[in-house]
């Protein structure tokens, strides 16, 4: 199996003890890649180090809407380097919160916005957080006319997703598939060559590993409910994922 984790944050403290183990866990059960996603300038300098000391690890840079308020006033200029990276292979995770609010709605608004403006010029895709924030995140993918771009663990409607998906942005799902029963009939209508899986890991472990430390491996226990969910195998569903996420991330190699 060549099981790709899209979305996983394990550069945070609770891997310092055994990250590595985590990582060889991972590629022993088929995960050939992990993407470490930064969330502000400081972990994407560390999922940057992670990525050069481990071959099947990727890193994003970008800054997560919780962080928009501390942004400090060259960082678009700073997020720009690490693009020049040839692991670098993503702007992400950008987007807005308004559930918890940790900044303010306007200043999420204009470094997400800024974000994406970034990413066109770069040339990459994007990882968009969206929570709470539909309507907003829309307009935005609609106005810097950047359809380049991945809603992560999404966690919304249908009629949502089709909107999303009609401006050519992409889907990723977590594990919250495996216990939010409204998300089935999201999965059973995003095209495979659409979707992507992550785990998101530390957080949203899936069944039946709810509540515990989630980590790359347990991508698996996505595939096994998106192939249910579809009425397929668990192979296609991994081979045409993973194919989605190698077209949609350019420089995952
Ligand atoms: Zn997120
Ligand atoms: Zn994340």
């Amino acid at each position: 199996m060549n099981y790709i984790d899209t979305h996983c944050h394990i550069y945070m403290d609770r891997f310092d003890g055994d990250r590595d183990a985590v990582i060889q866990r991972a590629i022993d059960n088929g995960v050939e890649r992990m993407i470490c996603i930064g969330v502000d300038l400081p972990s994407s300098e560390k999922c940057l180090n992670i990525a050069e000391k481990h071959p099947q690890v990727f890193a994003t840079a970008g800054i997560h809407p919780h962080e928009a308020k501390d942004v400090p006033h060259r960082y678009l200029h700073e997020l720009e380097q690490f693009y020049q990276h040839p692991k670098v292979v993503a702007v992400g995770e950008i987007g807005l919160d308004f559930h918890y609010n940790f900044s303010d709605e306007k200043e999420q608004i204009a470094v997400y916005l800024e974000q994406l403006e970034l990413a066109t010029s770069v040339g990459l895709p994007t990882v968009v957080h969206c929570r709470e924030s539909d309507d907003e995140i829309l307009n935005g993918i609609i106005e810097s006319k950047n359809g380049n771009g991945v809603i992560h663990c999404f966690a919304s409607t249908l009629a949502f997703s089709q909107q999303i998906l009609k401006t050519g942005f992409h889907l990723s799902f977590t594990g919250l598939i495996t216990f939010v029963n409204a998300l089935e009939d999201v999965v059973k209508e995003t095209p495979l060559n659409r979707m992507m899986l992550e785990t998101d890991s530390p957080y949203l472990a899936p069944k039946p590993y709810r509540g515990k430390r989630n980590e790359p491996q347990y991508v698996k226990q996505v595939a096994e409910k998106v192939a249910k969910l579809k009425n397929m195998s668990v192979e296609d569903v991994v081979s045409q994922t993973t194919h989605t996420a190698e077209l949609f991330f350019e420089k995952l190699k």
